[in-house]
């Protein structure tokens, strides 16, 4: 579906020639402005004799999501209008970061003729410029057409409405629903009526009525969405279908870091949800990694985001009942269990970036295993040493020397793309897989996506697809204070920089964790998954995503 091309009249125009009216506005009927649509921009300036330039605002067409012409209900007026709808950024006086959207209408009264056919036709012909030209200005860049959504476009919308503090949709009808409108954007809301609701529907759903998907609630909906794609017999061209999100969770780690790639500052609450409405109108589409995971029952399930055992999938779980409070409350669950802050006993291995085979294009950027620990890099050493590594004995995790055996046979029954770097979970991992030496553990948390929610920063080199897991764990030892200073500088992503000993960062493209004994809880993508031994590997750029 995203090798669908453009509309005709998207593609590059030949040459571009500046449209130029004189019309009144809805908001004031006595001034007339001078209307100059160029390629670029849409320039407006008030016809009077004040000095030039105090009059004039200058509309970038990038920021502009949609046109429309229109009569007015009263049949004796013969005039027409047309309104263009911008999102710029919000002139700040002191920019001391990079700031968020506001709407801003333009709105002209075409009334030269008597005919009111004639005077629509003139608003239409502005509108379809408008909108031409905006959707060259958004997706060309250096002279190439990005991939983008057909116009008009039809999307279905699910919406959660326990989702965050049960805002999302108070939320959809105050922001979202308008702009949609505004954009052409022909869509269906589905408010979900329960967990899996979203996964059931979405199996079974036609998915040529539509052309993308999207998520308005937390990250947990979005879970549910492409695990739903992917279990469907036709889930290889299933999957392919553009997903879009609209922060109306408490995390929205992926709304987040779709803003964060757009490559503007970190903004929150009501402002990230205007800047991912705004990247959805526009619709520019991207691959996205997905990661496949295999649990000790057998199941195996799709994430996005994370993978989460220890401190992190502990506060995301506690915090559960601070719900009311928003994203605040993993604040407020963080402090709760710094102060009963303990130690998670088990075994982690992992195939660093640098090791494991490509397959996808979009890996090829994927950087090279990074170690900032001696000790882990001591462990690269020893097995680069001994290829037949067995130095943890009684360790179930111990390396052997592949076989070339991977999970392809176990997985064959199951829905999605095989593994080419998991051994069945009772297997042995290959010998090019890194055991990590330290069993005792702060916590592990695997990151896809820059943001784990919409103020944590914790993979600021992750990339939509860049076909790597950011793997991240914590060694027991690590003090209270020390725990809390890691997670402060996360909020800017600082945390790789504050040279805490206890903490190691890989880049890597499969991992398999084995926690101890008893109970715990291990979360993926912020939901919580069976307990127990649990692998990974990535799958690059396997979804498509709608970005900036
Ligand atoms: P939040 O960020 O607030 O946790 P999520 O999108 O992660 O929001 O959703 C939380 C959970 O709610 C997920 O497990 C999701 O599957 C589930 N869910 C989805 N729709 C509903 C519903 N209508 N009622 C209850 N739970 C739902
Ligand atoms: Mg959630």
């Amino acid at each position: 579906m995203d090798q669908r091309r453009a509309e005709p009249d998207f593609l590059p125009s030949a040459t571009p020639v500046t449209l130029y009216g004189e019309f009144t506005q809805t908001s004031n009927r006595r001034g007339r402005w001078a209307v100059n649509l160029t390629e670029k921009d849409l320039v407006v300036q008030r016809l009077a004799s004040a000095p030039v330039g105090r009059n004039k605002v200058v509309l970038s067409l990038r920021d502009c999501v949609g046109c429309r012409a229109y009569r007015d209900d009263d049949k004796a007026d013969p005039s027409a209008y047309f309104a263009a709808y911008f999102y710029p950024p919000k002139k700040r006086r002191w920019m001391t970061s990079a700031p968020s959207r506001q709407r801003v209408e333009q709105c002209f009264r075409l009334a030269a003729l008597q005919d009111p056919h004639a005077n629509l036709e003139e608003a239409e012909k502005w509108a379809r410029a408008v909108r031409e030209r905006s959707a060259r200005q958004q997706r060309l860049r250096d002279g190439v057409l990005l991939n983008s959504l057909p116009r008009p476009c039809r999307i279905l919308l699910f919406v959660n409405p326990q989702s965050g503090k049960g805002q999302a949709l108070t939320l959809y009808n105050s922001h979202i629903q308008r702009m949609l409108n505004e954009a052409g954007v022909i869509h269906k809301l589905i408010i979900t009526e329960r967990q899996n609701h979203a996964r059931e529907l979405v199996k079974d759903v036609d998915l040529s009525q539509w052309d993308a998907l999207v998520i308005m609630s937390g990250d947990g909906l979005l879970h549910e969405v492409i695990n739903g794609l992917l279990e469907r017999p036709d889930w290889e061209e299933a999957i392919r279908t553009p997903l879009g999100i609209l922060p109306g969770g408490s995390a929205n780690a992926l709304a987040a870091s779709v803003h964060y790639y757009s490559g503007v500052s970190q903004v929150r609450g009501e402002e990230l949800l205007v800047s991912c409405g705004f990247l959805l109108c526009r619709g520019l589409v991207s691959h996205m990694d997905l990661v496949s995971l295999h649990l000790s029952s057998g199941q195996r399930l799709f994430s996005f985001l994370s993978l989460a055992w220890g401190f992190v999938a502990d506060v995301d779980v506690e915090s559960e009942k601070y719900r009311h409070v928003g994203a605040a409350r993993f604040t407020v669950g963080t402090l709760v269990r710094l102060a009963s802050l303990r130690i998670y006993k088990g075994k982690l291995a992992y195939l660093p970036a640098s090791r494991g085979r490509h397959t996808d294009k979009s890996l090829q950027n994927g950087a090279a295993a990074c170690c900032r620990n001696p000790a882990s890099c001591l462990t690269q050493t020893l097995e680069d040493d001994f290829p037949n590594n067995t130095c943890h004995s009684n360790n179930s995790l111990k390396l052997r020397r592949s076989e070339g055996r991977s999970s392809r046979s176990a997985a064959k029954a199951l829905p999605g793309p095989p593994d080419a770097l998991l051994p069945p979970l009772d297997q042995p991992l290959p010998s090019d897989w890194v055991l990590v030496p330290e069993e005792d553990f702060v916590l592990m948390l695997a990151m896809y996506q820059s943001h784990l929610a919409e103020d944590l920063l914790a993979g600021p080199d992750a990339r939509l697809a860049d076909g790597v897991i950011h793997l991240f764990y914590v060694m027991a030892g690590i003090s209270r204070s020390a725990l809390l200073r890691l997670f402060l500088a996360m909020e800017k992503g600082a945390h790789l920089d504050t040279n805490c000993q206890h903490l190691v960062h890989a880049k890597v493209r499969a991992l398999r964790l084995e926690p101890g004994a008893g109970k715990g809880i291990i979360t993926v993508d912020g939901e919580v998954v069976e307990y127990g031994p649990i692998q990974a590997e990535v799958h690059g750029g396997l979804g498509r995503v709608i970005s900036g």
